[in-house]
């Protein structure tokens, strides 16, 4: 068993108050390899703004969890070595699929953890959260639940529709399970593909394709439930269509990927919402640097050559996000 605390992260508890206080919320980038955590450990760093490193199933397969550990003790220890005196740094375990996936990382050192039952009975959901928080908050672990279904595809987790949060159901399952935040269901969803262009309607002036809004009544109705209670966003990359269309422009063909717009998580922000997940965007930065040195480069061989304009364009799109859209720059 080894502490978070021994490997100076910290949990989520504060920083979640503080944000919802504060009317911002907390970056949370998965990471699955050196550069990306680099490039995250570097514009938090620089930008004085808390981050929780997130580690999904499929990352923890790819990277091997006691590396993953290793890295993100590293990471306190960069950030450090950066100039920032008191980094505020979770990590957490995104998407735990059992009780058993959720002791594992909290015995590995993890500081927070989802587990996501929101496929389940509510009964069940309720239950396997419950049990997820007994054992974590022994190890001052917190604790995000899930209530809602999001459309998708994210490493493992997917679903062919979306069910929004019932409001009327969260102050029992917060209650019965003592989860210390709850992500929910208001239209995000993962991947990069977030919309049909069919359900989208096209801006008049860029000509780009513009999604439904989220469902701002349904995180109006949980907030009134649950004043001042952490509430989670889950898919929310913005799939920035420069770096798509420099993707499609060196070889790529991603048709359609469509993301939720910045103004809508910048107002979700300023809410009860206080971490807002970050993954396709930053998967998009780093493939379309990739494919320029690539393609304008043909005799290059050196990994450094191609990772390293990947790690600064992921750096460039963290620092956007935290200054821009999150407002978390300047918080810890
Ligand atoms: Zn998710």
């Amino acid at each position: 068993m080894v502490s978070y605390k021994e490997l100076g992260l910290v949990n989520t508890r504060e920083m979640f108050a503080k944000a919802i206080n504060g009317g911002y919320a907390i970056p949370a980038f998965n990471f699955n390899n050196m550069e990306q955590l680099q490039a995250i450990v570097q514009a938090a760093a620089e930008t004085k703004s808390p981050v929780i490193l997130q580690v999904s199933k499929g990352a923890r397969n790819y990277a091997n969890q006691t590396l993953l550990r290793y890295m993100a003790q590293g990471a306190v220890e960069y950030a450090k070595e950066l100039g920032w005196e008191n980094p505020q740094i979770v990590l957490h375990l995104d998407h735990g699929d059992s009780f058993e996936t959720c002791k594992s990382c909290i015995e590995f050192g993890f500081s927070s953890v989802m587990i996501d039952g929101s496929h389940l009975p509510y009964d069940e959901n309720v239950a396997l959260t419950r049990k997820v928080v007994d054992y974590a908050h022994q190890y001052d672990v917190t604790v995000e639940g899930e209530l809602g279904v999001l459309a998708g595809v994210e490493d493992e987790v997917s679903s062919d529709h979306h069910t929004y949060t019932r409001p009327e159901e969260v102050v029992d399952f917060v209650t019965k399970t003592g989860c210390d935040s709850l992500a929910i269901s208001i239209g995000t969803s993962h991947g990069a593909y977030k919309f049909k262009p069919e359900q989208c309607h096209k801006d008049p002036v860029t000509g780009r394709l513009v999604p439904p809004p989220l469902a701002f009544d349904v995180l109006d109705g949980v907030m009134k439930e649950l004043p001042g209670f952490p509430i989670v966003l889950h898919g929310s990359s913005s799939v920035p269509q420069e770096e798509v269309d420099v993707i499609n422009a060196y070889g790529g063909q991603l048709e359609a990927a469509i993301g939720i717009p910045e103004d809508q998580l910048r107002k979700a922000a300023k809410s009860a919402v206080c971490k807002i997940n970050i993954d396709s965007d930053s998967r998009l930065a780093m493939t379309a640097a990739v494919r320029k040195v690539l393609a304008e480069k043909k005799g290059e061989f050196d990994p450094r050559k191609y990772l390293g304009p990947a790690r600064d364009n992921m750096k460039k799109l963290y620092i956007h996000k935290i200054i821009n859209v999150l407002g978390s720059d300047g918080k810890a």
